[in-house]
């Protein structure tokens, strides 16, 4: 008989439960880490077993966690959506496995695949046509999100047999575009991400699609509903014929004849984890036979014949020293913990943002407080949470600024942001942020003239706008501190060089509020030079494929202001380029060259030209730049000492050319 300690704990850890499942389901927006949910989980499953008479029907080891969100309709789906079951020890493991094989009274081999953090999705075809696609939801009930997930393009919206069918899988946000987002929705003041499975979730079930392909989502799609309508008899098989009809498949599973085999995948993708372009949280082990699985089964929330293993997560505890305040090119005020300096996930971190005032008080974060630090999404540093037991005495809550620390004046939080804002547009701050931008590697490219040049330039008053650095002078830069000739004459030579970019890079670099490098382009594409583009109207630029009301109102709101055409007159006069110089989306769909369609990874020095131009050009003829090396590579350009892409893309087989023959090639298209 369970006493009432008992008793109240399991009431309270199934309260607890619930309210983290709908903060992080619901709103996608987590408070605690996965991993502090799996603890209170796995303590609730353990005190389940020893009284099952307190296993109430609204458990969440009852049902698959999801909830429905309002403003969807709903889908039933006929076959249900599962859950797994945890593991997270070898000893877990090895229990899974003497389950399995008791149960079928032999050793079976096992299929291990990648365990994708993103959102699972089911998506329906007819006659080999897309029809229609929803979320998981509660297993039972989804969300349609059809119109959504026709904007992720690695969706097929035609198969290669005309199949009737419902495929299941992982929507996901790779880390490089959670990584873009999270930046972007600072700088706007909004609330950032917690890791990138709640950004896809976010993105995947916003009520404008438009919003949903600017988010660069991507799928993995593993299984189908009913086995019986492959032509396989086996999850391996299965795989390669997802792959055959069209779909994204994670290429990294293995077939694993025992359990030693699969602690061995384990250990490898636990190390190679931070290398992925997309965030992994363990393993999946599946029973590779579908007969086998039939013989198991399910429980009622998970299948008996796959488990997860889910890596430990890396936390280590430091001291916060200081708290930071800075000040963005749009005025948002961003705290950034100092710390104590500590070994995480393969790199020491001091410093960690604690994106707005919000957080730091929902964290209770205080100088000198103990935290655990981990990294999100396996790339960035953030705060866990505080452990108030090794608080000093006389610790005090942190007092949030009330002034500018740069120009004093008052700081406001404007209407649904959740930043603290420095409005004074004078605020020297934003203006130097602003021209740090203007000159960065995706903006004008400006090679050389750092944040160190451009703060003397502003406060010396030879630079008060980005029009300003096309009218300096070799005598200008030779007032600088430490500027002589020979500098002086790279930095305009460097600021020659940019006028003649391609506007893009001129409209990214003014800053506009939304508008990326991406959007940038792909509004220029459009409306082919910035003159034209501040003439047109809000719903054309609305219109245009993942723009939307956001990016357009901005777009509009800015070039409505007069100061704007007066830039403009100034760059124009300085001779600087308005016109879009790259192919226009039409013309690249007809291009036909050995890139077009190709994924390259540039790697090693380049000496021909920077990374950047050879990035654009090699876009300009239909291909895709990427950062890291994988399967998907389909050339890899290795310049002088290129290191491990190289070798890794030798041992994958993948085409290496020096970078001559990038030159020949890139001399040959442009011909
Ligand atoms: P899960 O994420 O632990 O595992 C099941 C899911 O894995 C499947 O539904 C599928 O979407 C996914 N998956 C990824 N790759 C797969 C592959 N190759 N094959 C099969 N499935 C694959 O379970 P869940 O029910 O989606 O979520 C529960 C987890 O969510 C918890 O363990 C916890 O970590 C997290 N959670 C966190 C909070 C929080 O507040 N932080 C709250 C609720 C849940």
């Amino acid at each position: 008989m369970p006493n009432s300690e008992v008793r109240q704990r399991v009431f309270d850890l199934k309260r607890q439960l619930n309210q983290y499942a709908h903060e992080y389901y619901v709103q996608d927006k987590p408070t605690v880490e996965d991993f502090v949910y799996d603890r209170l989980y796995t303590e609730l499953v353990e005190l389940e077993k020893q009284y099952p008479e307190l296993i109430a029907a609204d458990s969440p080891t009852q049902r698959v966690g999801g909830i429905i969100a309002s403003g969807f309709e709903k889908v039933q789906h006929e076959i249900p959506l599962y859950s797994l079951n945890d593991a997270f020890s070898k000893e877990d493991l090895f229990a899974f496995d003497q389950r399995v094989t008791n149960a079928l009274g032999r050793a079976v081999a096992y299929t291990c695949e990648l365990k994708i953090d993103g959102l699972s999705i089911s998506l329906r075809y007819e006659e080999g046509q897309f029809v229609r696609g929803a979320t998981r939801g509660n297993g039972e009930e989804g969300e349609n999100i059809t119109e959504n997930l026709k904007t992720v393009r690695s969706i097929p919206m035609t198969l290669t047999q005309p199949y009737s069918m419902e495929v299941r899988g992982e929507c996901y946000m790779p880390k490089e575009s959670f990584l873009k987002l999270n930046q972007e929705r600072e700088e706007a003041g909004q609330d950032v991400f917690a890791n990138p499975r709640n950004a896809a979730a976010g993105s995947v079930r916003q009520l404008d699609s438009k919003v949903t392909a600017s988010r660069n989502l991507s799928s993995f799609l593993y299984t189908v509903a009913d086995a019986g309508t492959l032509h396989v008899t086996n999850q391996k098989d299965a795989l390669q014929e997802l792959a055959d009809l069209g779909f994204k498949v994670n290429h990294e599973y293995q077939l694993c004849q025992t359990m030693e085999e699969v602690w061995q995948y384990i250990e490898r993708y636990h190390e190679r984890r931070s290398e992925l372009p997309y965030e992994i949280d363990g393993v999946v082990i599946k029973v590779n036979d579908f007969q086998y699985q039939e013989d198991l089964g399910f429980t009622v929330r998970a299948p008996r014949w796959a488990i997860a293993y889910k890596f430990p997560p890396e936390e280590v505890e430091t001291t916060i020293e200081d708290i930071e305040w800075t000040i963005g090119r749009t005025g948002v005020v961003t705290p950034t913990a100092v710390m104590q300096p500590v070994k995480v996930a393969g790199t020491t971190v001091s410093r960690a943002s604690l994106h707005n005032r919000d957080y730091i008080e929902l964290k209770d974060i205080r100088l000198n407080d103990t935290v655990v630090i981990y990294k999100a999404g396996d790339i960035i540093p953030e705060v866990a949470y505080v452990v108030f037991d090794k608080r000093p005495k006389d610790s005090q809550p942190y007092l949030i600024p009330t002034h500018c620390p740069i120009c004093h004046s008052e700081l406001v939080h404007l209407e649904e942001e959740v930043a603290l804002r420095c409005i004074n547009p004078k605020c020297p701050a934003q203006i130097k942020e602003g021209l740090n931008h203007f000159v960065s590697r995706n903006a004008m490219n400006i090679d050389g003239l750092g944040p160190k040049v451009l703060e003397q330039l502003f406060d010396k008053g030879l630079v008060k706008d980005v029009a300003d650095l096309y009218f300096l002078t070799e005598s200008d830069f030779l007032t600088l501190n430490k500027v002589k000739e020979k500098s002086a004459q790279n930095f305009l030579t460097a600021i020659q060089k940019s006028k003649s970019n391609s506007a893009e890079r001129l409209l990214f670099g003014l800053g506009i509020r939304h508008v990326g490098a991406k959007a940038a382009k792909i509004l220029l594409e459009h409306f082919g030079d910035i003159p034209t583009l501040s003439q047109a109207g809000k719903e054309d630029i609305a219109n245009l494929y993942s723009i939307g009301e956001t990016i357009a109102s901005s777009v509009t709101t800015y070039f409505s202001n007069h100061e704007v055409h007066e830039l403009m007159d100034e760059l124009r006069t300085a001779g600087v380029n308005l016109a879009y110089l790259g192919k226009t989306s039409a013309e690249l769909s007809t291009v036909v060259s050995p890139f077009k369609d190709k994924t390259l990874v540039l790697t090693g020095k380049l000496t021909h030209f920077n990374r950047e131009e050879a990035k654009a050009q090699i876009e300009n003829l239909g291909g895709k730049v990427t950062g890291s090396v994988s399967k998907k590579t389909d050339i890899v350009v290795a310049g002088e000492d290129a290191g491990s892409k190289r070798t890794k893309a030798q041992s994958l087989g993948i085409t290496i050319w020096t970078e001559d023959d990038l030159v020949a090639a890139l001399t040959n298209e442009n011909r």
